[in-house]
Formats: C-alpha cells, sequence, structure tokens
C-alpha cells in the first residue's frame, strides 16, 4: 500500500514556512521547519492581504485570528505625488466584500506571522527549530534531507524551501538563477497616528505616484500607528535588507513632489532600507522530492502586493495536491507546481508592470492619470477577478466577521 503519511522538512519560518507547515499538517503531515533566526519572527511593518489570502488563511485554519488582527479600509487610493491631484479609487468596501467573499485589510506583518506562529506551536505535528540556517539538500532513496550550516541532517520523505527571495534551496536547485536587480529600493517606517498629517488619516491603503518613486500610506494596529513606504529607483547594486536608511537620501530621490507627500516623508526619525529584487520566472521549481514555496518560488515586487498572498495560496494548493495524489509525492509536487506556475508568475510580470505605472513621469505620467481616473469601481473589479476570485477557494472562505 502506498504511504499517505509524510515527515516534511521545511526550510524557513516566514509568512511561506509556517503557513506551509500548516497546510502540510492538515495534509496529515508530520513537518520540521528550520529557521536560520534564534527567533521566529517578521520585520516591524505592515502589509497589505487581498480577500485571496484570507481565503487561504481560512482554509488553513487562521482565518478568524487573521481578521481579528486586521485593520478594514475603504479603499485603495491613487494620487498623483507631482500634482498632490486625486487620480482614482479602488472601493474595498461591502459590494467588494460580497464580490470576492472576504475583504481586504492591512495588517502588522508581525501581527500576521504571530497568528500562523500560534497556530503551528499548537499543532502537535509541527516542530518549530531555531537557529539552524539550510545550507543543502539533497534527494536521498526514501525522501529528502538538508544540512545545515551546524552540519546538523535533518531527512524526511520531503523537503520544502520556503526561504525567501535569497533561498539557499532554490539555488542549488536551479543551478543559481540571479536574482535581478531592477534598481529599486524601499524605505518603510512606522509613524504614530498622532505624527501623520491630519488630513492624510485616511481608511485607506494611499499611493501616491512621483517620477521614479512612489509613496505608500495606511492604518494599522488598530490606528495606533500608520505605515509608510516610500520606494525609488536609483542604480543600486548591492542587495542590502533591513539596513538603516537616511532622511537626506529618501528626500533627494523624491524631489520633484508635492509638499504633501514631502512632509510625510520628514516625518520619521528611522527608516529602514531594502533594495529590491524579483527573479524571472522559471519553468520548474522542483527536484524530485524538493520543491519551492512563496519567495523561493516566485520573489516578486510588492507593487500589487501580493507576495505574502502567494506563499498563502501555495500553501494550500501543496496541501491539497498532498490529500489527493494517492500517497505519490513527486505527483503532487508535479501538480502544486504547474497549477501555481502560471497564477503566481502572472503577479510578478504584472507587478513589474505596475511599478512603471506607478513611476510614470512626462507625458506617460498624464496617460496613467487619465487612463486610472476614467476607471469605475466595476472596471477595477473585473479586471481582478482572476486574483481575488479565480483560486477556487472561496467555496471554503466563509464571510468576513469583524
Ligand atoms: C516593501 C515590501 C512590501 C511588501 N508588501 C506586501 C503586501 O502588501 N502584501 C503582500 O502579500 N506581500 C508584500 N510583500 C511581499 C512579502 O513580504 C513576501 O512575499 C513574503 O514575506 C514572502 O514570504 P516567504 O516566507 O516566502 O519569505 P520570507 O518572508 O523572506 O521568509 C523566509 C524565512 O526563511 C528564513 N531563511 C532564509 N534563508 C534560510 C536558510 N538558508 N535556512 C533557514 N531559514 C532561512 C528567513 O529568516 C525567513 O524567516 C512586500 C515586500 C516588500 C519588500
Amino acid at each position: 500500500m502506498s504511504k499517505t503519511t509524510f515527515n516534511m522538512v521545511v526550510a524557513g519560518g516566514g509568512i511561506g514556512g509556517l503557513s506551509a507547515a500548516m497546510g502540510l499538517a492538515k495534509a496529515g503531515c508530520k513537518v520540521t521547519v528550520l529557521e536560520q533566526a534564534s527567533a521566529f519572527g517578521e520585520i516591524g511593518a505592515g502589509i497589505q492581504i487581498g480577500p485571496n489570502a484570507f481565503h487561504a488563511m481560512d482554509y488553513l485554519g487562521v482565518g478568524e485570528a487573521g481578521r481579528s488582527k486586521a485593520v478594514y479600509i475603504d479603499k485603495l487610493v491613487l494620487m498623483d505625488a507631482v500634482s498632490g491631484d486625486h487620480i482614482s479609487d479602488l472601493p474595498v468596501g461591502e459590494e467588494f466584500r460580497g464580490r470576492f467573499g472576504n475583504p481586504y485589510a492591512v495588517v502588522h506583518r508581525a501581527d500576521l506571522h504571530g497568528v500562523l506562529h500560534d497556530a503551528c506551536k499548537a499543532n502537535d505535528n509541527i516542530t518549530l527549530v531555531n537557529n539552524q540556517r539550510v545550507v543543502s539538500y539533497e534527494n536521498t532513496a526514501n525522501g529528502a534531507k538538508v544540512t545545515t550550516e551546524s552540519g546538523d541532517v535533518f531527512e524526511g520523505d520531503a523537503v520544502i524551501g520556503c526561504d525567501g527571495v535569497r533561498s539557499m534551496i532554490r539555488q542549488q536547485l536551479t543551478g543559481g538563477d540571479e536574482l535581478r536587480l531592477s534598481g529599486h529600493v524601499a524605505y518603510r517606517a512606522v509613524l504614530k497616528l498622532e505624527q501623520m498629517p491630519e488630513d492624510m488619516r485616511w481608511n485607506a491603503a494611499a499611493l501616491w505616484g512621483g517620477p521614479k518613486c512612489h509613496m505608500v500610506h495606511y492604518p494599522l494596529q488598530g490606528w495606533k500607528t500608520f505605515n509608510l513606504v516610500a520606494t525609488f529607483q536609483t542604480d543600486v547594486s548591492n542587495v542590502g535588507t533591513n539596513e538603516p536608511g537616511t532622511r537626506e537620501e529618501i528626500l533627494s530621490r523624491f524631489g520633484d513632489v508635492c509638499d504633501r507627500v514631502r512632509k510625510v516623508l520628514e516625518i520619521p526619525t528611522e527608516w529602514r532600507r531594502w533594495v529590491l529584487g524579483d527573479r524571472d520566472p522559471i519553468e520548474n521549481w522542483t527536484d524530485g522530492n524538493v520543491t519551492l514555496l512563496g519567495d523561493a518560488a516566485h520573489p516578486t515586487h510588492q507593487y500589487f502586493a501580493q507576495g505574502a498572498c502567494m506563499a498563502l495560496e501555495d500553501s494550500v494548493c501543496l496541501s491539497d495536491k498532498i490529500q489527493h495524489c494517492g500517497g505519490d509525492l513527486n505527483k503532487a509536487f508535479q501538480q502544486y507546481q504547474d497549477e501555481r506556475i502560471v497564477r503566481a508568475y502572472r503577479v510578478v510580470l504584472s507587478s513589474r508592470m505596475l511599478g512603471k505605472m506607478y513611476h510614470a513621469q512626462g507625458v506617460e505620467r498624464l496617460i496613467r492619470n487619465s487612463v486610472m481616473a476614467a476607471k469605475k469601481p466595476e472596471d477595477y473589479y473585473h479586471s481582478l477577478e482572476w486574483l481575488y476570485g479565480g483560486t477556487g477557494l472561496m467555496s471554503a472562505a466563509p464571510q468576513a466577521a469583524e
């Protein structure tokens, strides 16, 4: 009889690794999650979560907990950072929720990660291990194993690489495909509510598009704080992440924006800086009993606000395929990969296009404003149907409770 209960090794304990663990446990697997850091955690910043991610969280059993941490914004707003003019709204209120079966919301990363972490800790089939940096994997006669920096070996029926945009598992699996540096740099800060100018305390995820730059803000943590992200294009070639940033650099990159934007960028006394990168799509991310998930599989720019949402979706898909593979993990991995590749890479490539649109200048900026201003809510909903309505998970989702 074929085997139906598997031991899985997950490399990386971010949103992808922990949601993968939940999905695998739901499929009856025993899971060991290896995290390189000394503690499981996330950076202090916000994240936008679409209805597709809430559908995934519902499947993984953390939907209610996730919704309890979220701020429910009314709309996504596009502003012109040069003129200060309002361009377009995408309402995400009742009609949106009714249509897509779950809300669009914003949440602190530590809260979202914490919900998954608590669920993993409470699950007897999941073991979380810190201070284990995976350096290599190997397919074995009966499964797969990883070796960590400390020389420890963890063996199972399969290995899932959830080790992020600079994944070691991917590096080995692909022979080292290049991180694609686009010259985009993101600065992040979290403001106290009272620091945010009163006339910009909107219940919205607002994006101010400027020449080769854009700024995003939204409320977080029950309206106690505001998340602020400022992104610009430059010629950087280093790949620094979460480094200290300087007010001088950020202001110099937002030279041509209106006073309202500039004044917000002058507020933070502490900025963190990320050099952003994605990777070109690949047609295969599986090697025998080893596969990839989340940013390790399809790292993307943040312009669609979908990277973590895709990791959550991956976890549902992998769980589902394992449950229906009749004990054949290779078949499950192939089906998982086939189903995810088009969807996840559509997000990667669409994000690149959105980046160009946000950073438009000259006549392109005028065209952007004119095209986007003409859009009605229905136009947006229709064009987002593939993303928010197309996961096949809606039937599993209860109505959002707030
Ligand atoms: C500025 C910005 C804004 C964003 N906004 C959004 C948004 O609004 N909505 C959204 O859905 N997405 C957003 N994203 C994308 C999202 O953050 C990522 O897609 C998501 O965090 C990927 O999760 P992951 O678990 O796959 O990878 P990661 O979050 O990178 O987690 C990888 C984990 O693996 C660990 N690790 C790494 N290497 C090893 C190793 N060798 N061995 C063991 N452990 C290892 C790391 O320490 C980490 O804990 C944004 C990204 C950026 C940069």
